[in-house]
Formats: C-alpha cells, structure tokens, sequence
C-alpha cells in the first residue's frame, strides 16, 4: 500500500518535495510517471519535472536503475519497507500539471505521484501536512485523518482513484452549497476583492441541481458521487478546466468572476460571466459524460502512452452542446444570448476549411497530435470535436425533435440507462439513438462524423423558429485570413485560409502586411476602402526581413468567404416551430 509524503514548504523553488513508501516491494520494482493526464489528449511527459530519484531500504542507499524517460527500477527486498525520495517541479499555471509559489500550490497526482507498478490496485494515501504557514488543503479525496484546515491524511481506493482529485493549497475563499441533498464546494483562489461568492455559489447550485435531475431525474435524484468540489484559480488571462470523478480543476480570468452588485437581469450579465458559467456546466456535466459514460477504451487508462479513442466528438461535443444548453434552461441566460452563442460556434466552424478535410471520428483520434498540438495549419487541416461535435448533437436533437420521436436528452439518459454509467462505443449511440427516435440514425452518424457533408442547420433551426441571418465577411473573411493586429505591430498574419484569396496572392502565416496600392496598412479593415472588388492590387509584406510585393486579387461577392452567422428568434414563427422551440430551450 503506497504511502505519500508532499512537502510543499519549498515554494521559492516552485518545488515540491515527495516520500514514497512502499511496504512491501516486488523484488525488481518499477516505479514510474504517467505520460499524460486523463481528460488531456497530450503527451505531456510528467517525468521531466520529476528529479533527484533516490531509494533506501533499511536506511541504506539502493541503487536506482532508469529503464526509459519516465520508468525506473530498484532492486530490493520484499521484507523491508522501501522509501523512495524526489522532487517535482511545479510552475505549471494550468489545470493539467502542478503549480507552487509563495501565494498557492495545486497539483494533479499524474505530476507528482510515482506509479508503483504492481501496486496500482491496491489502495494508496497521502499526507499532506507539511505546508507554509496558514495554508490549506481543498480535495475530493477521501479524508482519513484530517485537522480543521484540511492538513493531515487522505486515501485512494487504488493508483486510477488517487491521481483522479486535483488537490489545491492555500489561503483561498471557500464556500459551500447543497444540490440534490449532495454537498457541493467551491474553493476560489485568486479572485480580486469584490469578488461576489455568494452569486457564483447560487448559480452553480441551479447548474448542478439541473444536471443532477437530467441525469437521474424522478425523487429522489442520486448522482454518482457523495461530494462535489470545484476548485478555481483566478488568474489574469486563463480560461479553461480539466473533469474528474468528483471535481474539476478550472482556470478563470478574475475579470470574469461575478462581482459584487452584479446585475440580477440575464440579458445584462457580461460575457465573460457566462462564460465562466458555461465552464462550470461544461466541467460538471463531464462527470456523467467522459467520467463515467466513457469510451470503452478508457474503461482502463494506460498512463504510458496515448489512449486513442474515435468517440471525442460525443463526449467533448455533446458536452458542449450540454453546457450552455443548460444555461439557459435554467434561466441563467436568456433566449437571444444562447442563440448568441450557437451562432459563434456555426461561424467558427464555417470558418475552418478543415470541416471538409478531417471527419470528426478522425479529429477524435487525431487530437494527441493535431487539436492539441495546433499551429498555423490547423484550421485548413482540422476541425474541432468540440464546436462540430457540439453542432452535431444540435442537428441530433432538433432532428429527432422534428420527427417526434424523442429528444436528446432521452438518447443520453438511455445510454446511461443501458450502460449502467459505464464504458460505451459508437454502437450504443446507435442503438441508443434507434431506440429513442425509432429509426436507424446510421445515415446521420456516417454523413455528420464519419463524412464531412455540411450540416443542416439552417433548416433545422428554422423548424424550431429561429432565423438564420448571414451578415457580410469582414476584410479578413474576404480573402481567407486570420490576423493578430494592434497600432503597435500593425497587421500580422497568423493563418492562411485553404482556397482563399490571401493564399493565391502567396500570403504566409507569420507575414506582417505593410501595405496596399502604396497605403500602409494600420488595421486590415482599411483595405476595404483601398481596393476594389474583382481588381488586382500590389500587397507589400514583410517576410524573414525581406519586403515583397504580392499580386492579390481582391475577390469580389460572389467569391468571397462566409461572413459570421446571426440567429434569432423568428419574429412569426409557425404555431408548430414556436412550441418546439420553446420545448428545446426549456428542457
Ligand atoms: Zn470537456
């Protein structure tokens, strides 16, 4: 039974000190760490913050043999206890890793918990005592022999459940709030003075009491879990969070937090609000979807390699789809703000070539090397299992909600009904969606995931009274290019969209573009009013210190890209379209 020993009291040197004992050692034990965090589809290599590996027995030195990156092996003796000593350095700002300076510590276990193989099974604790002064512990492990203040011993039923609860140090804000009779905590850290508490555990509360009843519905509603914890870390740029079993780990801009004296109005919250709202939902929803309901493949990780799985477009696009969704069923956000947010992500996919390049089966088992290793070809290359995936489960519900058969929400409740919260593959969604909307969905799945037909929003929306606007593209949408630009560096270059005009003028990711026709050119939207639709102009850029001259030919309308979508409420919808759409968004 491993025992862990974290001593965080190092925090100038961002450096957290680890005692691993092992009672009873296998003669060649192995001890390694995980090569990526469950949730993250990334090879991050743990083992290269890992240092200074030193194992004793009976207080004598052992030797320690490296086998690979991440593996190492000690030769000892099964009788004796073997004690095993590193460090871990931790400056890691986001919710993957491990951070320690003078203001906070976080972890995850995959960064600093050996994996004493063999051992896996069996169950593991940690202590967690010594801290700098006035610090305290938040985690959902399960505590043993805990003080006031969190410090003290925590256990894990095995190696899976131990690395599965984030664990954030401290002096932050705590709070806490029932849902569904089931403790819920939000521990903060970070946030700025006026922060509203208060405000940010009610409206968790409505999310998570939603969710709770989505997923169990009748009374009494009894999700997986005994304890909830959110743990957030306000930062001043950041936006993100990473699910587990019983918490999330998210990152929030602190501008982005509620505020005290916050509007109680949902038309008048700001956008960064809703968005941190949405994180929270998104997070929390996961631990049905992905932590529980999970691909097949994930039924056991293996922590040494990527875990390929072809179902991310279900599991993080559903969730995406879910997220807001519940926003808005729950009156945090009205009607016109989630029409707002479904149209961001229809003009952010049409916006990426790479729809009709990559299925989202392959973006899902593509993403250890392309959704999470972006770069500037991404977008002709790839598309995002998250916004498709999430448009997808839109086209999903609003069909089956036209053919009157069912909704979305029974497919995912049937799916944990018939999985019994488990392990799944793309035949259950099949089956799941069969039995629900009481025909075969194969055509869909092969056109919608495994194709890279266009989806039929439009039409969809419209059978459910919401207007589809097309407004006219921007500069950059004209000639298929994503820019970076400020008075300071001008205009830049950060993508070169497939088939679009920059492309055939011979623009690159990286260019800086100086001018037109002999106008510099300070912000992009300028070159509307210098050149002329269908001409050719001269376009000065600067490459590797070198300036060219490109000849680009300024589309005119009819080849111009796609400008952004707008959606909004019909104004004389049909009798039919209104009642379904208020169903949709009511729930
Ligand atoms: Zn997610």
């Amino acid at each position: 039974m491993p025992l862990y020993r974290l001593d965080a009291t190092d925090t100038r040197a961002h450096r957290f000190h680890v005692t691993c004992t092992v009672e009873s050692p296998a003669p060649r034990q192995r001890v390694s760490l995980p090569a990526w965090i469950p949730g993250s589809y990334l090879v991050r290599e743990f083992a290269r913050h890992a240092s200074g590996l030193r194992a004793r027995q009976r207080d004598r030195d052992l030797a320690v043999h490296q086998l690979d990156k991440a593996t190492w092996q000690i030769d000892a003796a099964a009788d004796a206890p073997l004690v095993l000593d590193y460090d871990v350095y931790a400056f890691d700002t986001s919710v993957r890793a491990a951070w320690l300076d003078a203001q906070r510590g976080f972890f995850n276990g995959t960064s600093v918990f050996l994996r004493v193989e063999s051992a896996e099974g069996e169950p593991h604790r940690v202590e967690l005592r010594a801290l700098p002064d006035g610090w305290r512990v938040a985690t959902a492990l399960s505590p043993e022999e805990i003080d006031g203040e969190g410090r003290g011993r925590y256990g894990a039923r095995d190696y899976d459940e131990l690395v599965d609860h984030p664990v954030e140090l401290g002096r932050f804000w705590r709070g806490e709030f029932l849902a569904a009779g089931v403790p819920h905590a939000f521990v903060v850290a970070g946030a700025l003075p006026d922060f509203d508490g208060d405000r940010l555990l009610a409206d968790a509360a409505r999310i998570c009491e939603a969710q709770i009843r989505f997923w169990h519905g009748g009374e009494p509603a009894k999700p997986p879990f005994e304890r909830y914890l959110f743990l957030l870390n306000a930062v001043d740029e950041g936006h993100g969070g990473l699910e587990h079993r019983a918490s999330t780990a998210l990152v929030a801009a602190r501008r982005d937090l509620p505020k005290r004296g916050l509007a109680k109005e949902p038309a008048e919250l700001p956008d960064g609000y809703v968005g941190l709202l949405g994180l929270v939902s998104h997070e929390y929803f996961h631990t049905w979807n992905v932590k529980r309901l999970k691909p097949r493949e994930f039924a056991r990780y293996d922590y040494t390699r990527e875990n390929y799985t072809r179902l991310l477009w279900f599991f993080e696009g559903f969730t995406s789809y879910y997220d807001d969704l519940f926003l808005v069923r729950t009156k945090l956000i009205d009607d016109a703000r989630y029409l707002k947010l479904v149209a961001r992500t229809i003009t952010a996919v049409a916006a990426t070539p790479g729809r009709r390049v990559q299925t989202l089966a392959d973006a899902s088992f593509d993403a250890w090397v392309k959704y999470y290793r972006a770069d500037e070809n991404t977008p002709n290359a790839t598309v995002s299992y998250y916004a498709k995936g999430a448009l997808v489960a839109l086209a999903f519900d609003l069909t089956l909600r036209r053919e009157g058969a069912g909704t979305l929400d029974r497919v995912l409740q049937r799916l944990w009904a018939a999985s019994d919260g488990g392990p799944i593959d793309e035949a259950d969604i099949a089956s799941a969606l069969e039995t629900v909307g009481a025909r075969s969905y194969a055509p869909e799945l092969a056109a919608w995931v495994h194709g890279t037909d266009e989806l039929p929003l439009q039409t969809l929306l419209q059978e459910v009274g919401v207007e589809w606007q097309a407004t006219p593209p921007t500069v950059a949408q004209r000639l298929g290019l994503r820019v970076t630009e400020s008075a300071l560096t001008g205009v830049k270059a950060t993508h070169v969209l497939r088939g679009g005009a920059a492309e055939a003028a011979g623009v690159s990711a990286g260019d800086e573009l100086l001018a037109l026709d002999s106008w510099r050119l300070r912000r992009l939207d300028d070159a509307a009013r210098i050149a002329e639709s269908g001409q050719g102009v001269a376009l000065l850029v600067s490459r590797d210190q070198r300036v060219l001259t490109l000849d680009l030919a300024w589309p005119d309308d009819a080849a111009a890209g796609a400008g952004a979508v707008n959606l909004k409420r019909a104004a004389q919808p049909t009798p039919e379209a209104k009642a379904r759409g208020e169903a949709w968004l009511s729930g």
